[in-house]
């Protein structure tokens, strides 16, 4: 086994499998299913899951209402999807915790990084509900900030497609996979990956995504194993720091 600890992001969109909205309830014991396999491998598990399903706050200024309020609904649907996860791991007499960024305290516990990694470290699933608890953001950055708080090896980002393309494989049949790739390439080349606030945590923190196709059975097992399975996006080896050959001719100041 590769990592100690993985932090997996599963959007909720991918909750409604073939339905326009809400949760497939296959998809979902689909899901449940991989994660219970990766969590019998012995890596401590920690998952974010989407809202987009069921409510996204962008969704608040088409209909006149409140952004804020808006996003407040987005977290509310994603304690939902947190909530059918959670049951659906039961069903599987996997053991798991559900932390909300905000409190709801009949149905999760309140999200307290010391508690997320003792249930972690007793081996139970820990989900994360309701974002980081703060408007404005998206459950994306909230997977990136718990996965650092919780020191993660990795952000494992489950999506449809199995990694980052060179350009929209939906729309572009020349597009080719990198297996591997920089994040500094990715802001090259303008790659969408994640929310730049998600991405830029990572990048900064030193945490290494690997995004992959969570549809396919098996992937996040052979991923926890350490098979090469969609894109990883990395640090970049930094180039040599160049000094000049001559020492600097300023002089010190006392100037203030
Ligand atoms: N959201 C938020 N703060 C957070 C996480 C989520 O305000 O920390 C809101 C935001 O409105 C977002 C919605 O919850 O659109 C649902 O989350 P997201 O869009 O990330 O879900 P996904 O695209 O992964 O299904």
């Amino acid at each position: 086994m590769k990592y100690t600890r993985i932090l997996l992001k599963l959007s909720g969109e991918a909750l409604m499998g073939n339905q326009q909205y809400g949760i497939d309830a296959e998809r979902l014991m689909q899901y449940a299913e991989e994660i219970k396999a990766a969590a019998a491998t012995g890596t401590q598990v920690a998952v974010v899951i989407g809202g987009g399903n069921i409510f996204r706050g962008v969704q608040a200024e088409a209909f006149g209402l409140d952004r804020v309020q808006g996003d407040y609904m987005g977290m509310l649907a994603t304690v939902i999807n947190s909530m059918a996860l959670q049951s659906a791991l039961e069903k599987l007499n996997v053991n798991t915790r559900l932390l909300s960024g905000v409190t709801i305290q009949r149905v999760c516990e309140p999200y307290i990084r010391r508690r997320a990694l003792r249930h972690l470290e007793k081996g139970r699933v820990v989900i994360f509900g309701a974002g980081i608890g703060s408007p404005y953001f998206t459950t994306d950055s909230a997977a990136s900030l718990r996965a650092i708080e919780i020191e993660a090896d990795v952000v494992l980002k489950g999506t449809r497609v199995d990694g980052i393309y060179t350009a929209d494989p939906e729309k572009d049949p020349t597009a080719v996979r990198y297996p591997e790739i920089t994040f500094e390439e990715v802001m090259e080349k303008n790659l969408n990956v994640m929310d730049m606030t998600a991405f830029t945590l990572c990048k900064e923190n030193n945490l290494p995504i690997i995004v992959f196709d969570m549809n396919k059975g098996g992937n996040l097992q052979r991923l926890i194993a350490g098979e090469t399975v969609g894109t990883l996006v990395k640090m970049g080896t930094a180039p040599a720091p160049k000094f000049d050959a001559q020492p600097s001719t300023l002089q010190p100041t006392t100037e203030a």
